[in-house]
């Protein structure tokens, strides 16, 4: 594992480097080169497999570019922040609980901002670039600001969060599944956080990607429908009793975590288990991977459980790279507040529930001496009324009091009178709770770079350094090397090279120096099948495929090469196993 490695491949070979680079670079912003950005849509399309295609969540495509009110209501606007200083000489600003961790050894995470400010003039804490004083501590709204339009009327944010759309669209997703729950919808894409001075590379950036599900669950039901099978599956937990009693995290299969109730419902772990499987499948070693579940102090106020996956970096120690949270009703309940939509489902109950309920009639006759003009309002918002508080009235005051408009009026039993009937009830109304696993994609496609990096002795007896990518996200899936460059190799290949494209498979086909050269530049990107042209080629219509991993050769026919790389990108077989 090594960060500066890695970097340094990363940029040398199209994969990943900094945004904006001959105009100096702005910190924060990465761009995708020619192999990055294959990387990454294999990554993307993998995610896709497990919850588009395997659980048959659907995925939806929101703006980026959000009005105010849709995010004031989410809470961004006001909670959104890092408590910021500033210094008062060099004007350098800093996250104010970072600067403060640095100094003293406690927790400061979460402090109000007063209580900051005391905390750096009681330690006498400076900027650490040239000990100047620093200003008070404030809170800084980490989305980016934008106006929509040109009158300036309409102030934007570019989204914090890819979930909130698909909250704000609740209604119309709801019903497209027909209220039916449990039911998912995913989103990918890019979203923004205006980082203070991020100094972490891709870890921090300030435009992101993220895939993010939302789960929308029955409150009073989160088991899950497989949960038989993934009973057995074992997870590296780091639950909340390990870390206050300075403990390992632990093995422990999915049944034990949630019968002990480490983990909150089966439609929480089962989460978990689909991002540990995720994560497997893009490379990365379990022993590399560990689920830290939130400290009571650092979850959310509304969220009933929450655990990060956390991947281990040498440069950055063990990094959040999944959350996956029970956020219960809150943002729906946010969004019906601000909104005042009904953004609830109806749940039809397996057998109608009789109820008793009461019912009240009114004495019409009394209300147009009584009421006069206000007569059908006195009405409507009787009837409206819960009946139960009205009766509760009479017997402790004799009187309901109203008001309609300036007039108030009170009423006593005369005007009411109260039976009990039985009622059959078909279902009830509630706002469902979601569950929601978010992925980072930046920092998972940092991890399988960090992880897959591999130093070994090639062949031919030199150093090699590589990306052991598996073949299912390898951006390029195989090279086309005629061993010369000379017809009839060259048109061999050529040949070979057009068939596997037009298979669907990314290929490069590469000339230039020697066999061993040229190995060595496709395997430094991860390529995992090298396909040769040779002289027996013409003849015996084969040709030689290497692994990239084990150096194995296999001498193939050519008209089978599709049909093999295929199994073996799927993992339908070996490469040992394939039949020369
Ligand atoms: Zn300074």
């Amino acid at each position: 594992m090594s960060n500066e490695k890695v970097m340094s491949i990363s940029k040398k070979r199209g994969i990943l480097y900094p945004s904006f680079e001959i105009y100096s670079g702005v910190a924060g912003f990465y761009d995708y080169g020619p192999i990055g950005g294959l990387l990454k849509n294999n990554i993307m399309n993998l995610w896709r497999q497990y919850y588009v295609l395997q659980e048959g969540f659907y995925e939806i495509e929101a703006p980026t570019v959000m009005p105010r009110n849709t995010l004031k209501a989410s809470g961004h606007v006001d909670n959104f922040t890092d408590p910021m200083t500033q210094c008062s000489e060099c004007k350098e600003v800093y996250r104010a609980d970072h600067i403060i961790e640095a100094v003293i050894d406690d927790d400061v995470e979460g402090l109000p901002d007063e209580r900051l400010t005391e905390i750096i003039a009681e330690n006498n804490i400076v900027c650490p670039d040239c000990e100047g004083k620093l200003d008070d501590v404030q809170s800084y709204n980490l989305m980016f600001k934008t106006q929509i339009g040109a009158s300036g009327k309409q102030i934007g944010f570019m989204r914090p969060e890819t979930a909130q759309g698909i909250f704000i669209a609740f209604k119309r997703i709801s019903r497209f599944y027909k209220d039916k729950l449990p039911f998912g919808i995913v989103q990918l894409g890019k979203s923004y956080r205006n980082e203070l001075s991020p100094r972490q590379g891709v870890i921090r950036l300030r435009e992101f990607t993220q895939a993010e599900a939302e789960i929308f669950v029955d409150p009073s039901d989160k088991s899950h429908k497989y949960y038989k099978n993934i009973e057995d599956c074992e997870l590296r937990l780091f639950s909340q009793n390990e870390q206050l009693n300075n403990k390992e995290p632990i093995n422990i299969k999915v049944k034990e975590a949630i019968d002990s109730g480490i983990v909150s419902s089966e439609m929480l772990i089962y989460q978990i288990v689909l991002a540990s499987n995720f994560l497997s499948n893009i490379g990365i070693p379990k022993e590399a991977i560990r689920f830290r579940q939130h400290l009571p102090d650092e979850m959310a106020h509304y969220a009933i459980d929450c655990w990060d996956a956390e991947v281990k970096t040498d440069q950055f120690g063990w990094v959040e790279i999944i959350g996956i949270a029970d956020r219960t009703d809150f943002d729906l309940k946010s969004h019906i507040a601000h909104s005042k939509e009904d953004l609830s489902v109806f749940k039809e109950y397996d057998e109608p529930k009789t109820v008793t309920v009461t019912k009240p009639s009114f004495n019409m006759k009394k209300f147009g001496p009584t009421f006069k003009g206000d007569s059908p309002k006195a009405k409507e918002l009787l009837e409206n009324a819960n009946p139960d508080e009205i009766k509760k009235m009479f017997e402790n005051e004799g009187v309901y009091k109203f008001s309609i408009g300036e007039n108030e009026y009170e009423i006593d039993d005369s005007f009411v009178t109260f039976d009990t009937v039985e009622e059959q009830i078909k279902g009830e109304r509630f706002v469902p709770h979601v569950i929601e696993p978010s992925y980072g994609i930046d920092r998972i496609i940092y991890s399988t770079l960090l992880h897959s990096y591999t130093e070994d002795i090639s062949e031919e007896g030199e150093t090699r350094a590589y990306f052991k990518l598996p073949a299912k996200i390898a951006p390029i899936k195989t090279v086309v090397l005629p061993l010369v460059n000379k017809e009839p190799l060259t048109d061999i290949a050529e040949n070979i090279e057009i068939t596997l494209r037009e298979n669907g498979f990314v290929t490069s086909y590469d000339t230039s120096g020697t066999i061993g050269r040229r190995y060595a530049r496709a395997d430094e990107i991860g390529v995992p099948f090298a396909i040769t042209v040779d002289y027996d080629s013409i003849d015996d219509n084969k040709v030689t495929i290497r692994n990239r991993d084990t150096f194995e050769q296999k001498r193939i026919a050519i008209n089978k090469i599709p049909l093999i790389i295929n199994q073996l990108i799927e993992n339908q077989i070996n490469f040992e196993d394939i039949e020369e």
